[in-house]
């Protein structure tokens, strides 16, 4: 997509997410037990901040880069913990990329206590990650990464496939350990989501239909 592909790195840009110290983290949103963002149980992590402007964004409320509320990264490595059924954590936004150092210090923090899977979204390509022009920890945060789905968001090609968003996007195991699961991915008129209540209202996690209709639903009864 024309304006989507412009370079976008973090170099040493101020307007970067306030959680940018490698203990915190810009958060949009966080929801445990989520089934329809990869195999298995994940906790998904919206982080805050995205430089880009697809048109069709699912997530706009996602790209202020002031947006979001902070938390620590212990304080989302325990949220992950308290779950026992979490496989892992799906991470997107905003764009991961542009707080890459305190997603790898959550990712050891988690690790260092359980097995987590790490599956992460992000508007980049592989390929401009690993150019020398990536943002900071680009590197290191693909290291821990086992799948990524690359790439942003192209309203025009826009499939209605499974678990991503447009064909443009790539699905990458960067180890094994998803590999046999990458049929989940690009299935054709397959997009599942939840529907969740949360502090802020309902949420929808997932990716939805290009044809879902916004649903008109009841106020939360307060008891
Ligand atoms: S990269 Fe993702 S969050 Fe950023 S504008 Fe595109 S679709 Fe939205």
């Amino acid at each position: 997509m024309k304006g989507c592909r412009r370079r976008l790195t973090r170099g040493s840009d101020s307007k970067m997410p306030a959680g940018k110290g490698s203990e915190t983290l810009q958060v949009h949103r966080m929801l445990p037990r989520v089934k329809t963002l990869g195999p298995g149980l994940r906790l998904a992590l919206w982080v805050q901040g995205c430089f880009r402007r697809c048109p069709g964004c699912i997530t706009p409320d996602s790209r202020p880069l002031d947006g979001g509320r902070q938390q620590t990264v212990s304080e989302i490595a325990a949220a992950f913990l308290r779950e026992p059924g979490h496989e892992g954590i799906t991470i997107s936004g905003g764009e991961p990329f542009l707080q890459a150092g305190a997603l790898c210090r959550l990712i050891d923090l988690i690790r260092e206590q359980r097995d987590c899977g790490v599956i992460v979204y992000t508007g980049y390509t592989l390929e401009e990650l690993q150019e020398s022009g990536a943002p900071a920890d680009a590197a290191e945060l693909l290291r821990r990464t086992d799948l990524l789905i690359d790439g942003p968001y192209i309203r025009e090609l826009n499939d209605d496939a499974s678990l991503r968003g447009s064909s443009n996007q790539r699905v990458i195991c960067l180890t094994e350990r998803y590999r046999n699961d990458i049929g989940l991915y690009g299935v054709k008129d397959r997009r599942d989501i939840e529907i969740r209540w949360t502090q802020d209202g309902l949420f929808i996690a997932g990716i939805p239909s290009k044809t879902t209709v916004r649903l008109q639903l009841p106020e939360r009864d307060e008891t």
